[in-house]
């Protein structure tokens, strides 16, 4: 839950560069490279250290490694940036009915209906139907663990097109819960929550293999829902961060910033 934690705070990254930046700088919650602080409005601080990531394409400083157009990018986190804050996106909490209303038309968009209603026998709180292209959250949640449910069937939607719930276990279940998790995350609307039923699906010490592999299909799958969800509603960037319970220290003297937040 924390590596999903972080993969919520550094959107945009892939999984691989969620671990490379937290491992690097366990406070990071905001990174961008120098072109995108510029376009903020924002300059890295002079003699700030950056923390390296793994990059294709036009953000390579250097090709490294074996993989062909794969190379090595530099990034900073906020923290390690100066200037002013842009204020739009910065400001505002989001409810969890947004959040809802907004998963609901993501659904439709995709030519689901999204409805409530009386639910037997669904242990994710809602089902999908494929024939009829409904999902149904049951009637009898509400606030944050309705739109959990309701990310959950969004979840399978897109990685594993479940008929009614079928298969709805192991490592799919925990795959659907974790994207769930981290949307909510993002929007910073999860509901008081322990995954510890699925996350039990994965043994003591999972291979690092099959971690590396469902960490980079959830962080995908998830960065793919919050951009449909974005769409339609921005998450806020600092305030999600801000809005949890482990403190997140800002080693900076920037009162722009310290507003900001
Ligand atoms: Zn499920």
């Amino acid at each position: 839950m924390r590596w999903l934690d972080a993969a919520a705070d550094l959107r945009g990254q892939t999984f691989r560069n969620v671990v490379l930046i937290k491992l690097q700088m366990p406070d990071a919650i905001w990174v961008d490279g120098r072109p995108g602080w510029q376009r903020l409005g924002r300059r890295v601080a002079r003699g700030a250290s950056g923390i390296r990531i793994v990059a294709s394409g036009r953000d390579i400083d250097r090709l490294t490694g074996p993989v062909q157009g794969h190379g090595v990018a530099t990034v900073w986190d906020v923290t390690q940036t100066e200037g002013r804050l842009p204020s739009r996106g910065m400001v505002g909490t989001v409810r969890p009915q947004d959040v809802y209303a907004v998963l609901a038309r993501v659904a439709a968009d995709a030519g689901f209906r999204v409805e409530r209603g009386p639910l037997r026998d669904a242990p994710s709180g809602a089902v999908t139907d494929l024939q009829r292209r409904r999902v149904t959250v049951s009637e009898e949640l509400d606030g944050s663990v309705a739109v959990m449910s309701l990310a959950h069937q969004l979840a399978h939607l897109r990685m594993h097109k479940l008929s009614r719930n079928s298969g709805c276990h192991g490592l799919v279940r925990l795959e659907a819960e974790s994207v769930a998790y981290v949307t909510l995350a993002r929007f910073g609307v999860l509901p008081e929550y322990q995954m510890a039923s699925s996350v039990a699906t994965l043994g003591r010490r999972p291979p690092v293999r099959l971690v590396e592999t469902l960490g980079g299909r959830v962080v995908a799958a998830a960065g793919r829902l919050i951009d449909s969800t974005e769409r339609y509603l921005p998450a806020p960037q600092i305030l999600r961060g801000a809005a949890r319970s482990e403190p997140i220290s800002f080693d900076t003297q920037d009162r722009e910033l310290d507003r900001g937040l």
